[in-house]
């Protein structure tokens, strides 16, 4: 270990926290990882990092720790269960928690490093499973300044841009609204594409039209939902994620319980989160939430 690497304690180590907590590792790092599955521990193992017999293990000795992990009862069992990290991680272990997740966990998980002198941020992440494996990450940051200082150098090797949002939860706040907009416009986009198809409209001839007119945007020039015009669109893998269509109902119902917490009208985002459960409902769950376009084409 030379003398900038940090220990750094890795909780959950699934399709993003694996890659994540290899990158570590691989830009030279001591990451001791626990996840629940054996699988993904000796993932890491193979990667050149030790995998933990529990999470007091992976976090005693721990510079940070860092959590992604799939939702907020599981980031607040680890955090204050019985056995949970805030336990025994050592003095002035600096906390990450870059799993999406409701402003109310996130805040409290906050309050509860907070009252045991640590510093927490939230940061959950936008850039999915590639962009884990690549270390491209975007992160969006809530918590102290100082924190956010302290986690840039390790943000840097996970991500290619980390942006400071504001106090505890800015982070989830920001997460929670961009992809309640990106469930809209996808599923705005997929509208498109099918109404031009039943009016004989090529689909490329809308992609090299919409692309360059008003109707611009994310969904449709980087991930186009019909197969052809963006290489890289799951659309040309038969909808194989990318980003699952249930983690896009996962955010989405997130922003529902915050429009209703804090009193926002809010009907696309309402009205997108529920053809996202039908969607999945109607064999979409594993599938990439692109793939909404097959299940809107069936619909007459
Ligand atoms: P995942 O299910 O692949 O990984 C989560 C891991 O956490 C699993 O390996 C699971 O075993 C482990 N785990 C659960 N409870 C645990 C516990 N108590 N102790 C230790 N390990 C535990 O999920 P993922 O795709 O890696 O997503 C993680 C988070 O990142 C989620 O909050 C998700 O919304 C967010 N996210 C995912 C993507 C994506 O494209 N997959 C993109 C952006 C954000």
């Amino acid at each position: 270990m030379n003398e900038t690497a940090l220990r750094i304690g890795f909780i959950g180590l699934g399709n993003m926290g694996g890659p994540m907590a290899a990158n570590l590792v691989a830009a030279g790092h001591e990451v001791c990882g626990f996840d629940l599955s054996i699988r993904a521990s000796d993932a890491l193992v193979l990667a050149g990092g030790t995998a933990a017999t529990s999470l007091a293990h992976a976090v005693e000795n721990a510079d940070v720790v860092i959590s992604m992990l799939p939702a907020g009862q599981h980031v607040v069992a680890v955090y204050s269960g019985p056995d949970g990290v805030l336990r025994h991680a050592k003095e002035g272990a600096l906390f990450i928690d870059c799993s999406t997740i409701d402003l109310e966990n996130a805040r409290s998980a906050s309050a509860a490093a907070a009252a045991k002198g640590f510093e927490m941020l939230d940061a959950p992440v936008s850039g999915g499973i590639a962009g884990a494996a690549a270390g491209t990450l975007t992160f969006m940051v809530g918590g102290s300044v100082s924190g956010f200082a302290r986690a840039e150098p390790l943000l840097a090797i996970m991500g290619q841009k980390s942006v400071y949002a504001g106090e505890s939860g800015a982070g989830q706040a920001a997460k929670i609204c961009n992809n309640m907009l990106l469930g809209i416009s996808m599923i705005g986009t997929c509208e498109a594409f099918v109404l031009a198809e039943r009016m004989g409209l090529e689909p490329q001839k809308l992609f090299d039209i919409a692309s360059t007119s008003s109707g611009q945007c994310w969904s449709l020039t980087s991930y186009c939902p019909v197969p052809g015009p963006v290489e890289s669109s799951p659309a040309n893998r038969d909808y194989q994620p990318g980003f699952a269509a249930e983690l896009m109902l996962k955010d989405l119902g997130l922003s529902q319980e915050a429009a209703k917490l804090f009193g926002t009208h809010t009907p696309l985002g309402q009205h997108a989160a529920q053809l996202y459960k039908d969607y999945c409902e109607h064999g979409g769950r594993g599938l990439d939430f692109s793939g909404i376009i097959k299940f809107l084409r069936e619909k007459v």
